[in-house]
């Protein structure tokens, strides 16, 4: 048999359950693909088997023609260096001197774990996941991670979490984007004339802000809010506006129209002889880039599943008592180091890794990576849950910058056609990769080699 008939079995097999992705690269040793081609029969086996999945065919996530890393050794400094086959810079980084390879059996390995394509971004496959609930789907979860056994910890989360039906979904139908205006005062009652002008005019800002600035992707201002606070002789006004979009960002059409209101106030104060001593965008209390326990930038999303409680005790092998003072000690953890009861453990992780893989705008994604991870027994049942409270994605493209085709071609693989579907696929992986980490430590299996 040829290589394509040999992957084409092997993407049978896995389609028939009769086995799992991640084992390609050994049954196509058995099959007798050498070293190092059975590495891409394996990949183009799984990108076989997605497609088949998915129904979309891969073009633009390459397989290249030598899809595997190679092992090699400086023989100055003894450091070791692990590059892709399609580097050409085969020196050592340090010192420069032209690097050795390794041993014949050490030298040859897989891009990342259960690889399917891509250069530079090295995307996995990490399984399926059901959704149910406000979003009811199937994902066929890719993934752009770095070396690791993450992918298949995703894969085998999802899998157990759908033993008990659907992960179920709780999805806001907006996005968030919100912008910070300040304004300095001498006095308290100058900063009161402020306020209340600004808010007997908003009737006005508002749609002219909208029309210039938000009609166009679908956005509107839903909330504009006040607070006062003072540095020493600095009366200050914070004045907030919040818009949303259905499957847009919005963050720097948002930044565009209250640049423009700040205009339109700052001539309103002139005109109305308020001597404001300050104007400026306060980014300070708007949540750009910064965490934030209250939503300022995204969407709400939370994954749960519920499973029986004796289940998961046979599964872990101990009361479940003992997983919830597992859960308790962690979230007592985080809580007392960051000061808000968010895990950024795995979620740190797993998220980035969505992110990478769809290439949307944002592309700094921090604010979305916080996450809520939680457990609790209700009747007979363990329910185990995480939320994400700023999920921020972009679905369409933004004058901020293009969608790849790479990026189109991997939410149309996934099955992603909207933002609120973008947020409870990350949702669903992110407590996938929670379930399972937590299992796994639980049973105290988790770095110990047990
Ligand atoms: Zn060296």
């Amino acid at each position: 048999m040829n290589y394509d008939d040999i992957a084409k079995k092997i993407a049978e097999m896995i389609d028939n359950n009769d086995m799992a992705p991640w084992k390609a690269e050994e049954v196509a040793l058995k099959e007798g693909v050498p070293a190092p081609a059975h590495l891409a029969v394996a990949a183009s086996a799984r990108r076989l088997f997605i497609e088949e999945r998915s129904g979309h065919t891969f073009h633009h996530i390459v397989l290249p023609p030598e899809p595997y890393q190679i092992t090699y050794r400086c023989p100055n400094d003894g450091t070791q260096w692990t590059l892709a086959a399609d580097d050409t810079y085969i020196a050592c980084g340090l010192c420069g001197t032209p690097l050795d390879m390794v041993e014949e059996e050490k030298r040859y390995s897989q891009l990342v774990n259960n690889y399917i394509g891509g250069v530079e971004d090295y995307y996995s496959y990490a399984g399926e996941v059901t959704v149910g609930g406000e979003v009811n789907q199937t994902f066929q979860n890719i993934l752009c991670w770095g070396p690791g056994v993450g992918h298949l910890g995703i894969s085998a989360g999802c899998f157990q979490l759908n033993k008990y039906g659907p992960i179920e979904i709780k999805v806001s139908d907006w996005a968030v984007a919100a912008r910070n205006l300040a304004f300095v005062f001498d006095t308290e009652n100058e900063r009161e004339k402020a306020m209340q002008l600004i808010k007997a005019r908003l009737p006005d800002i508002i749609p002219k802000i909208t029309e210039a600035h938000l009609a166009q992707w679908d956005g509107e201002v839903f909330n504009v809010d006040f607070l006062n606070k003072q540095h020493h002789a600095d009366r200050i006004l914070h004045s907030c506006f919040y818009t949303r979009f259905k499957n847009h960002r919005g963050h720097g059409q948002t930044s565009h129209s209250v640049g423009m209101a700040k205009n339109i106030i700052d001539d309103l104060f002139t005109q109305n002889a308020i001597h404001c001593r300050l104007s400026v965008v306060g980014m300070g209390r708007d949540g750009d880039l910064k965490p934030s326990p209250r939503n300022r930038r995204g969407r709400y999303v939370s994954a749960r599943q519920r499973i029986p409680i004796k289940d998961y005790e046979k599964n872990i092998g101990r009361p479940i008592d003992e997983f919830l003072a597992y859960i308790e000690l962690d979230r007592q953890g985080v809580q007392e180091e960051t000061g808000w009861p968010a895990y950024t453990g795995m979620g740190g992780e797993i998220i980035p890794a969505f992110y990478r893989t769809m290439k949307n705008n944002p592309r700094p994604y921090l604010v979305s990576c916080y996450q809520k991870l939680y457990a609790e027994t209700r009747g007979g049942d363990v329910i185990f849950g995480v939320e994400l409270p700023n999920v921020e994605v972009g679905i369409t493209s933004s004058p901020e910058g293009i969608i790849s085709p790479m990026a189109r071609e991997a939410l149309k693989i996934a099955g992603i056609h909207s933002a609120k579907a973008y947020a409870a696929a990350v949702a669903a992986i992110t407590l996938a990769g929670e379930y399972n980490f937590s299992t796994l430590h639980i049973k105290e299996k988790m770095y110990t080699g047990r």
